[in-house]
């Protein structure tokens, strides 16, 4: 059966995202703050945010000599410059593709690679990193100190402003006049990266149709003139980057940007900026539950908190809304390939991710036969709606695997989650079908871990699963490893394999699950990994323990 959604469809305007971020809705005026820098209490108003952009698309297209559809990657933390970069890139006609800023080198050579981005900005802090990479994919330092940019201002940038040029370069004299979209449903304009359902990771081509489309599904989520929103979510993310760089430009809210989560910090910004709205993953939810340092400050400012990326349970959710009694705390659920939001929990309901969201549907599918399962059962939940992704960047098999079209031409896309929908049409997530790790909120595919490992000298062979620890709200990456005949001779071989493995990959994509020491990993006939019965046996082991 197909689940429609319980909201009155909304209208999708064909237009581009520029056009549509800054169609003021609520009449918010030019002087009106747009983002704030946390740490320092910098302040960009609405229409210097705006000036900036459309100075910066001026630069890109002339000064850099992007032209419409070349791919701009961003590899920064969080920053006040990260609304300004992203909508530039949306007045210029250029795709945005932003780099988590915890990659190592491969991690970032890798997306730099596959996007063919023809510009990479970088923090100062991130430049060693992109250095490296950049080396390792054969850019001369000709080509580097021209291709990479430090996405900051020059008083800002540091020993490196000698060599590498700022935004200060690229900023015009002149705002650039927004470039017109004629086909919005098929131009891409973001290129995030996400796994999938297996493999490494993929460029995900969100289209411009895309974002204006989620950005018109949020209507029941509503906002009002006195929300302030807080960005401690990485801004790369497309959770992060819809939720927290156009959503709220968009209804004029202003947004207090801060580098890395720390709690701290958090509940300051919370307190001095009377932030009222909170967008988090789970870990943090944990943190902000139990944590005594909380009480320590006035967060009564916060009226909505909504948990996503990764599942909270019932428990910890109620947790979180009796220490915050004044605030309505709900989960919301979403993937990259959905740019990302399908469903908000508007009130509470302990442990769904609520209804779909407006010109939504579902389909919840009996993984072994393929077919629709009755309403309360659960199976794989499949999506429909204008905010699925065109498809994987030149991953045809890929895109047949998780875009399926029916007879009535309609594409469904395949979640790889487990679901069930109550009799109130509720969505809850059950269990995850697909090979992906997510810690804190983090993706972690198995795959790159694994392809990682394999060329440690120590590994022979190795399968890598989530390992789910209650105390911290996540999952984390366990390997089970079989050791060659060098990693035998170690005296400790699994801290020699972690230890290797530092500097190699993120660090949330760490071991932080451990390392089992087995004889051989569970393949099928065929070769292919059972990574299924390592979970289970895992699982158990922590349900025992
Ligand atoms: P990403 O593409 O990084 O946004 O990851 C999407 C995946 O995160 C989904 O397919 C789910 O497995 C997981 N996820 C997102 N939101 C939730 C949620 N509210 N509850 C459980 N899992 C979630």
């Amino acid at each position: 059966m197909i689940y429609d959604s319980p909201h009155t469809p909304v209208d999708l305007p064909e237009c581009s995202v520029w056009d549509k971020v800054w169609s003021n809705p609520r009449g918010a005026r030019d002087d009106e703050t747009a983002v704030i820098d946390g740490p320092t209490g910098r302040k960009l108003s609405r229409a210097e945010l705006r000036s900036y952009a459309q100075r910066l698309a001026h630069g890109f297209r002339n000064t850099a000599r992007l032209s419409p559809g070349d791919v701009v990657c961003l590899f920064s933390p969080n920053s006040i410059y990260y609304h300004m970069i992203v909508l530039s890139t949306q007045c210029a006609g250029i795709v945005f593709s932003g780099a988590n800023a915890a990659y190592q080198p491969a991690e970032l050579a890798h997306q730099l690679q596959d996007s063919s981005a023809k510009l990479l900005l970088v923090h100062p802090n991130t430049l060693e990193c992109a250095l490296t990479a950049t080396s390792q994919l054969g850019w001369s330092t000709s080509d580097q100190t021209s291709r990479i940019i430090l996405a900051v201002r020059s008083d800002e940038a540091g020993p490196a402003a000698s060599r590498f040029k700022t935004l200060d370069y690229l900023i015009s004299e002149k705002e650039m006049q927004p470039h017109k979209v004629t086909n919005p449903k098929n131009t891409v304009a973001y290129l995030g990266y996400s796994s999938g359902t297996s493999g490494k990771a993929k460029g995900v081509k969100t289209s411009a149709y895309n974002m204006t489309s989620v950005l018109s599904i949020l209507a029941p989520l509503k906002t009002y003139p006195h929300d302030v929103q807080l960005a401690v979510l990485p801004l790369n993310h497309i959770y992060g980057l819809t939720k927290l760089v156009h959503w709220p430009v968009l209804f004029g809210n202003p947004v207090v940007v801060m580098p890395r989560f720390e709690l701290d910090a958090l509940c300051t910004y919370v307190e001095k900026y009377k932030v009222t709205f909170l967008m988090l993953v789970p870990p943090i939810a944990l943190h902000l539950a139990r944590d005594p340092k909380v009480d320590k400050y006035d967060v009564s400012s916060l009226r909505m908190i909504i948990s996503g990326a990764a599942p909270l349970g019932p428990e910890l959710e109620k947790e979180l809304a009796n220490r915050l009694p004044k605030c309505t705390v709900v989960q919301a659920y979403g993937l990259t390939e959905s740019s990302p939001t399908t469903h908000v929990a508007i009130t509470p309901k302990r442990g769904s991710i609520g209804p779909l969201l407006p010109n939504m549907r579902s389909r919840i599918l009996d993984p072994e036969t393929g077919k629709d399962v009755p309403q309360g059962q659960q199976g794989e939940m499949l999506l429909a709606g204008p905010n699925i992704m065109l498809g994987y960047l030149n991953r045809p098999e890929a895109n047949e695997e998780t875009l399926v079209k029916d007879e009535e031409g309609t594409v469904w896309l395949r979640t790889g989650d487990i679901a069930r929908v109550d009799e109130e049409g509720w969505f809850y997530i059950m269990d995850r079908l697909k090979e992906l790790i997510k810690v804190k909120g983090f993706q972690v595919p198995p795959a790159e871990l694994e392809a990682t490992l394999l060329e440690c000298p120590y590994v022979s062979d190795c399968a890598v699963i989530g390992l789910w620890v209650e105390n911290e709200a996540t999952e984390y990456p366990r390997a089970y490893v079989v050791l060659s005949s060098a990693g035998k001779k170690e005296s400790d071989s699994c801290a020699a394999i972690q230890k290797w493995m530092q500097g190699k990959v993120a660090h949330y994509k760490q071991l932080k699950g451990g390392i089992k020491l087995v004889e051989s990993v569970p393949k099928s006939p065929s070769g292919k990994l059972l990574r299924r019965i390592l979970r289970d046996e895992a699982k158990k082991e922590m349900e025992d323990a």
